[in-house]
């Protein structure tokens, strides 16, 4: 063992012998916004051996207030989050296996992407993948830490399979939408990230290490300096569709969306029906009269009218310009296809 870890090695709860399980553990980051950009340096750092992280968006100059991985640079080329994190990490942290996968997590994906993790760490920002998560984590009987954030306001909590209650217990079904408060309708504030991410983090590498972690909600306004945690052992409900009946109705695509509409932005993602691979040459001959086109080898840019379009290679792209579900189906449609 090299010095580097030698701070967390004196740390006794950690040791050598708790450094060497971090060394074996494979963790996947679902989301590389803020909390998964945060998450997903602390863990570098801490020399967990492999690191995937999982992202379908790409780094635009209002996300570098907080996002603690991506550079003016980034957002200049627009890379997708999962390759610029990748690559500020990799020169952070040459000893991590590491994985940049640009892809949305679906029903379809999740068990292919996800099975070869210990645990998931949740950097999504919204509550259908959370579901999708929390069924494939059930089933698998993996742990999975939930964080999240808004405004000054911010929750985590560490599901662990059988110890403890699981997201579906907590809440039957995801929150309509418009029903709650987004970065969109409230901002953020970075300091919750930081917060939420190193709870996260902590409990991570508590149950990496072979600790249980704490089976409370923590919910903290960094603002107001409100600290409150909740007990959840409790809550675990036999009810429960999902831990209780092993009904996992999300991870079936009971509950897909094709449609999304993306968190802090006027701006809806559209996914194609059927999975796909778009040859970017043809489409720019296609789009080039009407539209200005411009690619690289891992997405389009369309501009056209009012609407800037973003293209990946699967088919999936994300509309810029509106929030209205119908105007954003027409314009993949018009443009890409249907
Ligand atoms: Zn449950």
């Amino acid at each position: 063992m090299t010095n580097r870890y030698s701070r967390q090695i004196l740390f006794s709860e950690i040791g050598e012998v708790g450094q060497e399980k971090i060394r074996a553990s494979k963790v996947v980051v679902i989301g590389c916004g803020a909390l998964g950009t945060v998450s997903a340096e602390i863990l570098g750092r801490a020399g967990v051996g492999q690191l995937k992280l999982i992202d379908r968006d790409f780094v635009e100059e209002s996300n570098l207030q907080r996002q603690s991985l991506f550079s003016e640079e980034d957002a200049k080329k627009g890379l997708p989050k999962a390759v610029a994190a990748e690559k500020a990490l990799r020169a952070i942290n040459s000893d991590v296996e590491l994985q940049g996968v640009i892809q949305d997590i679906t029903w379809e994906n999740i068990e292919r992407l996800c099975r070869d993790g210990h645990i998931i760490v949740d950097g999504t920002d919204n509550f259908e993948t959370r579901f999708l998560i929390n069924d494939f984590c059930v089933k698998r009987g993996m742990p999975w830490i939930y964080g999240a954030c808004v405004g000054s306001y911010g929750v985590a909590f560490a599901f662990q399979p059988k110890l403890t209650a699981c997201l579906q217990c907590l809440f039957e079904q995801p929150p309509e939408i418009g029903t709650t408060e987004t970065c969109d309708t409230a901002g953020i504030l970075a300091p919750i990230v930081h917060i939420v991410a190193a709870y996260q983090v902590t409990q991570a590498i508590k149950i990496l290490v072979g600790e249980a972690a704490r089976a409370e909600i923590l919910q903290v306004d960094v603002w107001t300096g409100t600290w409150r945690t909740i007990a959840a052992r409790s809550a675990r409900s036999e009810q429960c569709l999902c831990c209780g009946q092993h009904q996992f109705r999300f991870l079936e695509g009971e509950e897909k969306a094709r449609l999304t509409r993306l968190c802090g932005r006027n701006a809806v993602q559209v996914s194609p029906q059927h999975s796909t691979q778009l040859d970017f040459q043809q489409l720019r001959k296609r789009l080039e009269k009407s539209a200005q086109v411009d690619f690289n080898e891992y997405m389009m840019r369309i501009q056209v009218d009012r609407y800037e379009i973003a293209l990946f290679t699967d088919g999936r792209s994300i509309i810029s310009g509106t929030d209205d579900f119908s105007e954003a189906r027409a314009v993949y449609a018009k443009y890409i296809g249907s």
